[in-house]
């Protein structure tokens, strides 16, 4: 392929990377390990756009994993952070501030009564996996095969997009003895789920799900899946926890559990509650959130925790979302590339599925349909990698895997999905 496409910079500056930390980067995905070739290294981000050190422009499709979903570098969010600096970057005690989103929090997200802020969605997982051991007084949970809850020991089973990028089953390092009392099922499986309550009796603590997978690719719930989880829970005396740390805020304003008219007993949040910043979120029944201490006994605590400037960039974040129209407007665009995608590949003889939930999408090079992780590692990964490729350097950003969904924009209107589309049918045509 002839090509233009000059990312010199942004080569010497990962080989230098590659020398002073493990892959070159801060977190494994980013290494571009599954669609080959080199990362690119970003310079700025601005709207729907990327730019790297090369000064070469992008329309961005990964949005820093979610978190940009009213556009990068939104100006009212810019603002406001530099108003927020000016008194300063961490308080390590209470801030007005922290009461704000909390509020915002509590009356978006049906399940959530309480919340507690942490720093990362690995932190919420981990955190509220403890507190649900520690109100049922039981140890052993299920996790779905696909499904990623950040990169704890006990969730480090079946884990979806970095582990299965990487081809590790599990990581050496995880203790068996934490893994033990993790127990899998296929999504979108019920009976599976059945069973494991019948051999357990009395012994899980609960349930642990991305509502909609985004960390095997694009997978939603089967029709009757999540109210099926609901009343086995139920059933058997063990909660039900929502991992909506991608979906909260994403594909509707109170998350999948609006969606799907679901409620669980506790919700973890995080990519767009922090605006950009460092946050992540668990939170839930009151009655099992003061459990957390130091209302209740178990233990969970962070320095830099409900910081000034997390609690602004989430805040403006959440006032820009909660406007009327905005999440029809995503869902329009969204649909318009994710069911573009479908009829070029169809017109270019590729076999492929897929879909959209609001500002969330998914693409496998697979005839479908996919329910499951097993179903999407059917997907013809050499084949996504070269189109990876030909998209990158036609100046199209989509995450670097298979395994992951995508992600639109406020800033992303119908001129950007309409080049992206145009994009695609070249590189889907020289496949
Ligand atoms: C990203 C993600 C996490 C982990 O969040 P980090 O902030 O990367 O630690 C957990 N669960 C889900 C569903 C995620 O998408």
């Amino acid at each position: 392929m002839t090509t233009t496409f000059n990312t010199k910079k942004s080569e010497e500056i990962f080989a230098d990377a590659l020398k002073l930390m493990p892959g070159g980067v801060s977190s494994p995905v980013r290494a571009f390990k599954s669609v080959g070739g080199q990362p690119i290294v970003f310079d700025r981000v601005q709207g729907p756009y990327i730019w790297d050190v090369d000064d070469n422009q992008y329309i961005d499709y990964v949005g820093t994993w979610g978190p940009a979903i009213c556009g990068h570098a939104h100006p009212e969010v810019i603002a406001a952070l530099k108003a927020a600096l000016e008194k300063g970057t961490s308080f390590g005690a209470p801030c007005v501030l922290e009461n704000v989103l909390a509020e915002m929090v509590i009356d978006a997200v049906p399940c959530i009564e309480m919340v507690r802020f942490v720093n990362s969605g690995t932190e919420a997982c981990m955190s509220v996996l403890r507190l649900m051991r520690a109100f049922t007084g039981r140890e052993k949970i299920i996790k779905f095969e696909g499904c990623y809850h950040g990169h704890a020991d006990m969730f480090l089973v079946k884990a979806g997009s970095g582990v299965a990028t990487l081809g590790l089953p599990d990581s050496p390092g995880v203790p068996k003895s934490t893994t033990t009392s993790t127990l899998t099922a296929p999504y979108n499986d019920l009976e599976a789920v059945k069973a494991l309550f019948q051999q357990n009796p009395d012994e899980i603590a609960g349930v642990i799900l991305e509502p909609v997978v985004g960390n095997s690719g694009f997978i939603p719930p089967d029709a009757g899946f999540l109210e099926g989880l609901r009343l086995l829970t139920q059933e058997y005396g063990a909660l039900l926890m929502f991992d909506e740390v991608m979906t909260g805020f994403r594909i509707a304003y109170g998350g999948a559990q609006e969606k799907f008219g679901v409620t669980p007993d506790l919700t973890t949040l995080g990519k767009v509650i922090g605006g950009g910043l460092p946050v992540g979120a668990y939170g839930g029944r009151a009655d099992i959130m003061s459990m957390v201490a130091p209302a209740g006994p178990m233990y969970q605590a962070g320095t830099l925790s409900g910081n000034p400037l997390a609690m602004t960039a989430g805040i403006k974040t959440l006032e820009l979302l909660n406007k009327p129209g905005t999440y029809d407007y995503l869902e329009k665009i969204t649909k318009k590339l994710s069911d573009g995608l479908l009829a070029i590949a169809k017109e270019t003889g590729h076999e492929a599925c897929g879909g959209s939930i609001s500002a969330m999408f998914g693409f496998f090079f697979t005839a479908g349909p996919v329910h499951n992780y097993e179903d999407a590692k059917k997907s013809d990964l050499n084949k996504f990698g070269r189109f990876h490729r030909g998209m990158l350097e036609r100046g199209i950003y989509l995450a670097p895997s298979q395994f992951e969904a995508g992600f639109t924009s406020l800033a992303h209107t119908e001129e950007h999905i309409d080049r992206t589309l145009e994009i695609a049918r070249q590189v889907m045509a020289q496949l």
